[in-house]
C-alpha cells in the first residue's frame, strides 16, 4: 500500500475502530439465523433501548442516505413536505433519495444561522401556503450535529418541538453525528431525542467508527408499522444482519460510541485552538462538534492539497472543512499546522 493519507476530509475516511472490529470478528463464529433473527441483532436493539431509556423500535440499514430516505418516507405521504435546513444532507447530498423513497414528498429548505433551523423561518414555511396546490408540511428534519459543525441545544430543540406540536408535524433527526452532539452537550441520548420531541432518529455508525451501518430508532412505535417491508423493498435488509448489528454492540457496550465522538470533538477543539494561536484564524461557525470550517485563500488550499492534505471545500458553504474523527491524532493536527503556516506565508 501507498503512504497513509493525510486527511481532514471526513470521518468516513477513517477505518474501523477496535471495539467495532473485535465485535465483528467475535460474531463470526459458526452459523446464525439470517435477516436479523440472530442474537446479536436482538441484543443490539435491546442495548439501544437501554441507552435511550425507552422501548423504541430499532432497524439497521447500510447507510445514512437509506436511513434518512426510508424513515422520511415512513413519516410522509407523497403529497407531504419536509422542512429542513438549506445545508441539510437530505437536501444537498442524497441525490434526491428522500423524494424518491417517498414517491415525491417535497423538501422545503429553510434558511438559518450556523447550520441550524431558525424557528421563525420554519414557521414561515409552515404557514406560507395551506392551499391544495402546495405539498402539505408534515415533518421537520433536524440534523444533529449540523452540517456546519454546530449543535442544537435543548432550547433550540424545544422551540422546534413547540412548532411541531402546534402544527401537528413529526420530528425527524438526521443523527449521522448524534454521538458528537451528545458528547458536546453533556445531555443523555434520551434528553436529546425522544424527550425533546424527536419521533425518529437516524443514528450514524459509520462516521463513529464502524465499517458500515446506521440504526433507525422509532420512538413513536406506530410510525414503524410495516417499516421492515419498506427496508426490504429498498434493498436495505441485510441477510447477514449480525455483521451490521454486532459492531453496534461492540461500540455501545464498551462506551466507544461516546468515547470516539468525544475524541473527535477534542481533536477539532485542539485544531481550532492551534488555528487561532498559530495563524490567527477564526472558524467560520462556532465549533461545537468535530469539524472546523475556515475561509482560506484558494492558493493556500491549493498548496495544502499539493502537499497531500485532503479536505473538502464544497461542503456547506464552499469553505474548507476540516473534519476530525475517532482516530485523528494531535500529531496530525500539528503537522497540518506546520504546513498551513508555511502555505500562508509563501
Ligand atoms: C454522512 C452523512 C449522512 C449519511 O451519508 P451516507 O453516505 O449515505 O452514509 C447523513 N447525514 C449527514 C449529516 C451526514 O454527514
Amino acid at each position: 500500500m501507498d503512504q497513509p493519507i493525510c486527511q481532514f476530509a471526513s470521518d468516513n475516511y477513517s477505518g474501523i475502530c477496535p471495539e467495532a472490529l473485535d465485535a465483528l470478528l467475535a460474531a463470526n463464529q459458526g452459523d446464525a439465523p439470517a435477516y436479523g433473527n440472530d442474537p446479536w441483532t436482538q441484543k443490539a436493539a435491546d442495548r439501544f433501548r437501554d441507552q435511550f431509556e425507552t422501548d423504541c423500535e430499532v432497524f439497521f440499514v447500510f447507510n445514512g442516505t437509506a436511513a434518512n430516505a426510508l424513515s422520511l418516507a415512513a413519516l410522509c405521504q407523497s403529497y407531504h413536505s419536509v422542512i429542513c435546513q438549506e445545508t441539510a444532507h437530505i437536501e444537498t447530498d442524497e441525490c434526491g433519495a428522500p423524494e424518491f423513497a417517498s414517491n415525491g414528498s417535497k423538501l422545503l429548505p429553510a434558511r438559518g444561522e450556523n447550520g441550524r433551523l431558525d424557528p421563525v423561518e420554519v414557521e414561515r414555511l409552515i404557514t406560507r401556503r395551506s392551499d391544495i396546490h402546495f405539498p402539505k408540511p408534515k415533518v421537520i428534519s433536524v440534523t444533529q450535529a449540523t452540517e456546519l459543525g454546530t449543535v442544537y441545544d435543548l432550547d433550540h430543540l424545544h422551540a422546534l418541538r413547540e412548532l411541531a406540536s402546534h402544527y401537528s408535524l413529526k420530528i425527524h433527526m438526521d443523527g449521522a453525528r448524534f454521538a458528537n452532539a451528545v458528547a458536546t452537550l453533556g445531555k443523555t441520548p434520551a434528553q436529546l431525542s425522544w424527550q425533546a420531541g424527536v419521533d425518529v432518529l437516524c443514528l450514524g455508525g459509520t462516521k463513529n467508527g464502524m465499517a458500515v451501518g446506521e440504526a433507525i430508532l422509532f420512538f413513536d412505535r406506530e410510525l414503524a408499522t410495516d417499516f421492515a417491508w419498506r427496508c426490504k423493498q429498498a434493498g436495505q435488509l441485510a441477510s447477514k444482519m449480525r455483521f451490521i448489528a454486532a459492531p453496534w454492540l461492540g461500540v455501545l457496550d464498551s462506551g466507544a460510541w461516546l468515547h470516539n465522538a468525544r475524541h473527535a470533538n477534542e481533536m477539532a477543539a485542539y485544531l481550532e485552538q492551534r488555528l487561532r494561536e498559530v495563524a490567527g484564524l477564526e472558524p467560520l461557525f462556532p465549533r461545537q462538534a468535530n469539524s472546523v470550517f475556515l475561509a482560506l485563500d484558494p492558493r493556500v488550499i491549493e498548496r495544502l492539497h499539493a502537499q497531500g492534505w485532503q479536505f473538502y471545500t464544497f461542503i456547506g458553504v464552499g469553505s474548507a472543512r476540516l473534519m476530525c474523527s475517532w482516530n485523528t491524532t494531535r500529531e496530525a493536527v500539528d503537522r497540518f499546522m506546520i504546513d498551513l503556516a508555511q502555505a500562508l506565508h509563501s
